[in-house]
């Protein structure tokens, strides 16, 4: 296993659209390596989820964490070709941070709740419903896949912070409807 060179922004590959990835080739080694070492790079940088374009591969692959199981323990799901649909207008905001856009924070605003349907690493189609912080990482991750930042995201730039600054002026434990992260 390595740990990957993340792309910060600026670098084109954090723009382009990402290819869809072949369901063939989802098991090959090749892919299950990249998977391992996207891991541990997610893992290192201290991340809660990775888009393979953030690690300049731009191919329709993320890691998405920010979601426990039954036990209560943190899963990370590797998910390819992913589709997103909302199941709800209401919105759910939080400042987000970036692995590709390191120091900075931003209030960006998401459905809060989402229908998602992909490939897991064995290929296999999953379909699940998604709600808050585990629905917000879900939609964080599928913007890289298609070349977009939670800057773009942003309605209001006033609202953009560095992170020390942001832990000690904004509320960043206050979500729309209320609930704590
Ligand atoms: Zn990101």
């Amino acid at each position: 296993m390595s740990i990957l060179k993340v792309a910060r922004m600026g670098h084109p590959v954090l723009r382009q659209i990402a290819e869809p990835v072949d369901p063939a080739d989802i098991k090959s080694g090749e892919m299950q390596d990249l998977i391992e070492d996207m891991l541990e790079t997610m893992y290192e940088y201290n991340g809660v989820g990775l888009a393979a374009p953030q690690v300049h591969v731009s191919l329709q692959l993320a890691l998405v964490g920010g979601d426990e199981d039954d036990d209560g323990n943190p899963i990370v799901r590797p998910v390819f070709n992913p589709v997103i649909t909302p199941t709800t207008d209401t919105l759910f905001g939080m400042y987000e941070g970036c692995l590709s856009v390191p120091g900075l924070r931003g209030w960006v605003e998401r459905p809060v709740s989402i229908h998602v349907a992909y490939l897991d690493a064995d290929g296999e189609r999953v379909e699940r419903d998604l709600e808050g912080f585990p629905a917000v990482v879900f939609q964080h991750e599928c913007d890289h896949l298609e070349g977009k930042l939670f800057l773009d995201r942003m309605k209001d730039m006033r609202r953009l912070a560095f992170e020390s600054e942001a832990e000690r002026f904004l509320p960043i434990d206050t979500m729309i409807d209320g609930r704590d992260v």
